[in-house]
């Protein structure tokens, strides 16, 4: 079987085995197994990734944001906080679904799994 493409795969909430079957069951919930496939997703665990990249990412948008309508319109504070704010707020919570999945994606598309004892270099 062709493994589907990780981005695509992660972007769509897709199983990122198959990339035909939904990853979620619920609204971050990861299924055990895939609809379509009947790959085995227990094992499945993004952990804080997709959390970071999001913080990072909406948190130079939404800064930027501000900074440039502050520098540029002048408006006062409660307009800026009332676009900003929720604008920050709707922009986390949209992306934490593609990013979670994603990260998953990539994860079986690098065979990652939990460090052991053997993966440390002796000394
Ligand atoms: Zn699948």
């Amino acid at each position: 079987m062709n493994r589907p493409n990780p981005i695509l795969s992660g972007i769509t909430c897709r199983c990122p085995v198959c990339g035909k079957g939904p990853l979620f069951e619920g609204v971050l919930k990861v299924r055990k197994q895939c609809k379509s496939c009947s790959a085995d997703l227990s094992k499945a665990e993004s952990g804080d990734g997709p959390v970071v990249f999001i913080l990072l990412i909406v948190g130079a948008i939404g800064c930027g944001g501000l900074l440039y309508t502050e520098l540029t319109f002048h408006p006062p504070a409660w307009v800026e906080l009332s676009i900003w704010i929720p604008a920050t707020i709707a922009l986390s919570l949209g992306a934490i679904r593609p990013f979670k999945s994603l990260m998953i994606a990539a994860q079986f598309h690098f065979h990652a799994s939990e460090a052991k004892g053997s993966d440390v270099a002796p000394r």
